[in-house]
C-alpha cells in the first residue's frame, strides 16, 4: 500500500525524489509557489559531473580569498553588509577544509554524484526528454603551468575517488576543443561526465510526466507541519493544510526553516551564481569547458551558449548585482575569442539564482528529528542537479521503507548539533 506523499519544492531534486516515490506506487503530490524548474534549478551551467567531489573549502582555500574579493572580476564577492550575518557560516566553512574532513566529504559527494547520469536516464526517457542528457565530457582548461599545479590536490582528490581524468598538452587541448583560446596551453578531459542541454526542460519534462501518472502540483508555499505524536498528519501551507502520511522538504536555498519546524538547526546559506546567455552565439563549445582561474563553465545548450558560475555571498533578500552577470561574458571571451565584444541585448539573457550551501559542501539527506516520516533533500550547494537523481532514489527507498541505495551517514541535518 502505497502513502500518501507531499514533496516541498518542484527544483530539481524535489522533482525527482517526487519521480522516484512515484515509481514505487505512491500518491505523490508537490507544492511550490511557483511553477516547476524556475527556481535555481532554472539557470544553472546544467553539468552532470560525477566528478564533482571536490570540496568548495579545500586546505588552502582561504589564502585565495583576498585576492578573489578584491580583483572585481574575481570568482568571489561579499555584499559587506551582510558579513556579520555570513561569519559564522564562514568559520564553519573553513573547518570543513581540514584535510581528513575533505577526504570524508570527498567520498560521501562521490557516492551521490558518480550514478548521476544512469540514474536520471530512466526517468527522463519516460518523460520523453532523455534528449537533453549529453555525455560528452567535462573540460577543464589553464592558462599557466602554475595554475595547473595549483589545482593538483583537486585532480588528486578526483582520482582517489575513482574518476579517470585525461591530461591535455596544448595541441590536444585545441583539438578537443577547436574554439578555446590559444591562452590556455593545459587542461584536463574527464570523459565520464555530462550535461543537460536545458535544465529547466528537464525539469519540466519530469514534472509533466509526473502529472499524467497521478500525481499533483500545487501552488503553495509550505509553512510547517502538523504533528502527532512524531507522525506526521499535514503540511501546513499559506493554502491550509495538506495531508500526507509522509513529506519531503526539497525547497532548496529556502529550506531552513522548515526544518528548523522540525527541531533541526542547520547552517544553510545561499551562494548566489549568475549567468548570461547568448542566442546563435558566433562559436559554441562541443562540451562544457571550465576555465578552472575564473571559477565559471561555458555550456552549450539548446537555446544558446550559456557563461555560469561565480558566487556572491548576499543572502537571499538583497537584489542581483548584474555585473557580475555581464562580467561573466568578457571573461566568455577571453576563453573563447570568436565571441563577439558585445551584443544587442535581445541576443542575451541574465539571471541570478541561489545555491543552497552548507558549510561542509553536503546535503542534508534522511530522516528530520521531529519525525522519521518527514525527510530531508536540500542543501546541494554547487551539484544539486548532479546529485539529484540519487538524491531522489534515496528518498524514495527511506519513505518505502527499504535500505538507502547509499550511505547517507554523512548527510544527517544532525551534524551541526
Ligand atoms: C550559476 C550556477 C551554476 C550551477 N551549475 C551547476 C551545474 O553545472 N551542475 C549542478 O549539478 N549544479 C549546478 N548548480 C547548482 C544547482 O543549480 C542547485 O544545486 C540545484 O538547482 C538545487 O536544486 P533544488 O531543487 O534543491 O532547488 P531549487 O531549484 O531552487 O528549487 C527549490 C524550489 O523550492 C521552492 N520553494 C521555496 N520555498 C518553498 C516553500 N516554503 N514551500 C514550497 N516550495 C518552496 C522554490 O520556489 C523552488 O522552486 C549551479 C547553481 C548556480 C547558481
Amino acid at each position: 500500500m502505497g502513502k500518501t506523499v507531499g514533496v516541498i519544492g518542484a527544483g530539481m531534486v524535489g522533482i525527482a525524489a517526487a519521480s522516484f516515490l512515484q515509481r514505487d506506487g505512491h500518491r505523490v503530490f508537490v507544492l511550490d509557489p511557483g511553477a516547476p524548474g524556475e527556481g535555481t534549478s532554472f539557470g544553472n551551467a546544467g553539468c552532470l559531473n560525477g566528478s564533482s567531489v571536490v570540496p568548495m573549502s579545500m586546505p588552502g582555500t582561504i589564502r585565495n580569498v583576498p585576492r578573489w574579493l578584491l580583483d572585481p572580476m574575481g570568482p568571489l564577492s561579499i555584499r559587506w553588509r551582510y558579513l556579520p550575518v555570513i561569519a559564522p557560516w564562514l568559520v564553519r566553512f573553513i573547518r570543513a577544509g581540514a584535510p581528513e574532513r575533505v577526504k570524508a566529504q570527498a567520498r560521501a559527494l562521490r557516492a551521490l554524484l558518480a550514478p548521476s547520469i544512469e540514474t536520471l536516464l530512466p526517468l527522463a526517457k519516460a518523460a520523453g526528454v532523455a534528449d537533453l542528457i549529453h555525455r560528452a565530457g567535462h573540460l577543464w582548461v589553464y592558462r599557466t603551468e602554475e595554475s595547473f599545479r595549483k589545482d593538483q590536490a583537486a585532480w588528486q582528490l578526483r582520482r582517489d575517488n575513482g574518476v579517470v581524468v585525461t591530461e591535455l598538452d596544448a595541441d590536444q587541448l585545441r583539438q578537443a576543443e577547436p574554439a578555446l583560446s590559444r591562452e590556455f596551453t593545459r587542461g584536463i578531459l574527464v570523459e565520464e561526465n555530462g550535461h543537460l542541454g536545458n535544465p529547466h526542460r528537464m525539469v519540466q519534462g519530469l514534472a509533466r510526466e509526473l502529472v499524467r501518472n497521478g500525481g499533483k502540483i500545487h501552488v503553495a508555499r509550505a509553512t510547517g507541519f502538523a504533528l502527532d505524536g512524531g507522525r506526521l498528519q499535514a503540511i501546513r501551507s499559506d493554502r491550509g493544510d495538506f495531508p500526507c502520511e509522509a513529506a519531503v522538504v526539497a525547497a532548496g536555498a529556502w529550506s531552513k526553516p522548515l526544518a528548523s519546524a522540525l527541531g533541526d538547526w542547520v547552517p544553510l546559506e545561499t551562494e548566489r551564481g549568475y549567468h548570461i546567455m547568448i542566442r546563435d552565439p558566433e562559436v559554441t563549445p562541443r562540451l562544457p569547458v571550465a576555465a578552472a582561474d575564473g571559477k565559471f563553465v561555458g555550456t552549450p545548450m539548446e537555446t544558446g551558449l550559456r557563461l555560469a558560475g561565480t558566487v556572491e555571498l548576499a543572502g537571499l533578500a538583497a537584489p542581483p548585482d548584474w555585473r557580475r552577470a555581464r562580467m561573466l561574458l568578457e571573461q566568455g571571451r577571453r576563453l573563447l575569442p570568436g565571441l563577439k565584444p558585445s551584443y544587442p541585448e535581445e541576443r542575451l539573457s541574465l539571471w541570478m539564482g541561489h545555491r543552497p550551501s552548507l558549510p561542509d559542501s553536503l546535503p542534508c539527506l534522511g530522516p528530520s528529528a521531529a519525525s522519521p516520516d518527514v525527510v530531508y533533500a536540500f542543501g546541494h550547494g554547487h551539484v544539486g542537479m548532479a546529485a539529484s537523481p540519487m538524491t531522489g532514489k534515496v528518498v524514495a527507498d527511506l519513505v518505502t521503507g527499504r535500505a538507502p541505495a547509499i550511505d547517507i551517514a554523512p548527510f544527517s541535518a544532525r551534524r551541526f548539533a
